[in-house]
């Protein structure tokens, strides 16, 4: 396994589990790049993606319950699940009627979602400015601790006999014409028959594989920080088009998120932390007293087309399990099933859906 962000860690586990005997190396810190940047939202609705993703996404929400309870068992650490809805706020009539819209066609799709006035929003939410339109909770999404699942993803690897090497990095990839042999490593040579690429936003970064083996991701920078609130002060992952707000166990709120093209740049920066406290005390100004206790940056798995790269390529053994941009946190369950089944030639409703495409990838050689 090539990268050990919660990609490459839930597929690591669900192979070791099937019997395989898994090494993962990491040339930072397992579970420490994107997966730990991000906010953690099981969000399956928020956006409109194209459909193969869409049935994706719905299914991987529908194993979460399962998965993170498996998770937790298998580690002792709980990744605290909460799917009690995701929030959608109005701020003018305008957005209030897309709101309806929206909700209407969720229930053509059989998603159960309520539409609420100006005052059950705040009566859901009370820190949200009473001044807004009103909103929409979409039943059966949630958020996760997207740090603490991969912290347990990692012990629960361990524990399933998965040897997990961090600040290791995979060099080249060496094959023949035909098929994997192995990886360089900054450890040295491991000779391999099966490798996956979980590498997340460095997925193309890979040397030694053909260039049609080469996934077309690049890094999209998303910048996020964290106010220091009351434990319980909000409840609901809460979302307008421009920020969200998720809470956390603790009492955090974590505020996010840009979304920039810096290439590999992962720093945060004055304009883009300062943007995110304008639009978050816009929606919730009751938060405007709070400690900013932390602020970070990480890179999102982006691809031209807006699907993942999950399967087989054209060289024997040579597996890929990225592109997960925006989604990465909920895809977990749903990538660990699918490239396992893949690899070991199971059936699978999505087996191909994510296939390398040729013509996404030309556009990068
Ligand atoms: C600000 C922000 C908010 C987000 N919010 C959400 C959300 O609410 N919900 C959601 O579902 N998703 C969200 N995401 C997206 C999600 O975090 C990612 O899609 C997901 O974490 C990708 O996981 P990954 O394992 O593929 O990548 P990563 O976590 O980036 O892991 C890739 C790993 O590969 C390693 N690596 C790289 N090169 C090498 C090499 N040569 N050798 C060995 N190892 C290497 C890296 O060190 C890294 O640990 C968000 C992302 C960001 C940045």
């Amino acid at each position: 396994m090539i990268g050990a962000g919660v990609i490459g860690l839930a597929v690591a586990l669900e192979l070791s589990m099937r019997g395989a005997n898994v090494r993962a190396f990491d040339s930072g810190n397992p579970g420490g790049a994107a997966s730990w940047a991000g906010a953690g939202m099981l969000a399956p609705y928020l956006e409109e993606p194209p459909e193969a993703l869409a049935g994706f996404l719905a299914h991987s929400l529908a194993m979460y319950a399962t998965y993170a309870r498996d998770v937790h068992a298998a580690s002792g650490i709980d990744p605290e699940l909460q799917l009690n809805g995701i929030l959608r706020v109005a701020r003018d009539e305008w957005e209030m009627e897309r709101l309806r819209e929206r909700s209407t066609r969720l229930a053509g799709a059989g998603v159960a979602s309520t539409v609420l006035d100006s005052r059950a929003t705040v009566e859901l939410e009370p820190a949200i400015d009473p001044h807004i339109s009103g909103g929409l909770l979409v039943h059966g999404e949630g958020y996760l601790d997207n740090r603490r699942l991969g912290r347990a993803l990692r012990r629960a690897c361990e524990r399933a006999g998965v040897r997990v090497a961090e600040q290791t990095a995979v060099t080249r990839v060496e094959a023949d014409e035909r098929r994997v042999l192995g990886l360089q490593t900054s450890a040295g040579f491991v000779a391999a028959t099966t490798v996956v690429n979980a590498m997340g936003a460095w997925a193309s970064q890979l040397p030694g594989v053909p260039d049609d083996c080469v996934p077309s991701v690049f890094p999209v920078r998303g910048q996020m920080l964290a106010l220091q609130a009351p434990k319980g002060l909000m409840r609901h992952a809460t979302y307008t088009d421009d920020v969200y707000v998720v809470p956390r166990r603790d009492g955090r709120l974590l505020i996010g998120a840009t979304t920039e093209r810096a290439g590999f740049d992962a720093r945060t920066t004055a304009e883009g932390i300062h943007g995110l406290l304008e639009r978050g005390l816009r929606v919730a100004p009751a938060l405007r007293g709070f400690t900013v206790s932390e602020s970070w940056a990480g890179l999102r798995p982006a691809t031209d087309d807006g699907l993942p790269a999950i399967g087989a390529t054209t060289l024997e053994g040579y597996f890929l399990a990225t592109g997960h941009y925006r989604n990465g946190i909920l895809l977990v369950p749903a990538t660990a099933r699918l490239l396992a089944d893949v690899i070991e030639g199971k059936p699978n409703a999505f087996a191909g859906t994510f296939a390398l495409r040729q013509e996404a990838n030309s556009l990068n050689v």
